[in-house]
């Protein structure tokens, strides 16, 4: 086995269920990091490097206003499915306009307000969601982080936490969490696709790209192993926080972070993650080549915005 991912929902309902903010939730991410912990470690004694990689899908907000904006359209004298066809989710209202006249009626009765506003195209430009051709909608209605429409299409029971929201608010933002350095940028969300493929390619060719550095090597480096270039991966008993992740940064559902920000987050964390630097040049039994078995490991959570190492550090402080 080279690879393996694991997606589970279980937090995402917790989430819906209790809100964010819920012990329930601390307790059911504290039970992934043990078992992750357990993970790892049968795959350290099994694999000669194991890569770990804990990413989440979106965000959740507490609700804090229900609305029933369902009637406001309902009782214009349009008809459903001739002058109009509304789709409508916890967060967002959106429209297809069949005739003349129903598009003015309709944001007449949804005027921009606390609660909802009508997405411009700019915005759906920078969210990466414009498209011309009105495949999702030619208008959307979107409410505000922390209002919930109900009922909706979605059901009418309303829930106390909610996802769907504009991608820039807070409450959007997703997690990622690796025991290594990605060559990947991740700025937004759909990045996490090239990481997967990045890390399925790593392991089929780490094998034969990689060097295993001799018993001479390894005491020099307490333990590390060279990877040329004066790279070594300390263990993870060697860790200075003790913690087996070294976290690389935060990924949102859509807004784009700068490359300068990236970069920096990674240069601060990288001194309490695995990946070090040494300027010693590797002994000369190192450039032999052997076998290596590697594999890489993912966990995806839907909804968490925080990770397991990250809720292991807010309880130690
Ligand atoms: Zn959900």
């Amino acid at each position: 086995m080279q690879a393996g991912h694991l997606h589970t929902a279980k937090i995402d309902a917790l989430m819906h269920d209790e809100k964010k903010e819920s012990p329930a939730v601390t307790e059911s991410l504290r039970g992934y990091q043990s078992e992750v912990e357990q993970l790892l470690e049968i795959a350290s004694r099994k694999y000669d490097e194991v890569r770990f990689c804990f990413f989440s899908d979106h965000g959740m907000c507490t609700v804090e206003n229900v609305v029933d904006l369902m009637p406001a359209v309902a009782e214009l004298d349009l008809e459903y499915g001739v002058d109009y066809v509304g789709i409508y989710d916890s967060t967002m209202m959106r429209f297809w306009f069949l005739r003349d006249g129903s598009e003015a009626k309709i944001r007449a009765a949804l005027p921009d307000c606390d609660h909802g506003r009508w997405v411009t195209d700019d915005q759906h430009r920078s969210y990466g969601t414009y498209w011309p051709d009105g495949r999702f909608g030619d208008a959307v209605y979107a409410l505000e982080p922390g209002v919930l429409l109900n009922p909706s299409h979605m059901g009418n029971v309303p829930l106390d936490g909610m996802h769907g929201y504009r991608p820039d608010h807070e409450d959007s933002y997703s997690s990622l969490i690796a025991n290594f350095e990605p060559e990947t940028p991740v700025e937004r969300i759909t990045d996490f696709y090239t990481l997967m493929r990045e890390m399925a390619t790593w392991a089929q060719s780490a094998d034969a790209q990689r060097r295993l550095c001799c018993d001479a090597c390894r005491r020099r480096t307490r333990g590390g192993r060279h990877h040329g270039a004066g790279r070594v991966v300390v263990p993870h008993a060697l860790c200075p926080t003790g913690s087996p992740f070294c976290a690389i940064g935060l990924g949102r559902d859509g807004d784009r972070r700068s490359r300068d920000e990236q970069a920096s987050t990674r240069a601060r964390l990288s001194h309490g993650g695995r990946l070090h630097h040494c300027d010693r040049p590797a002994s000369p039994g190192c450039d032999r080549r052997r076998p290596r078995d590697a594999i890489s490991l993912l966990l995806s959570l839907s909804g968490p915005q925080r990770g397991i190492a990250q809720t292991a550090r807010q309880e130690g402080g």
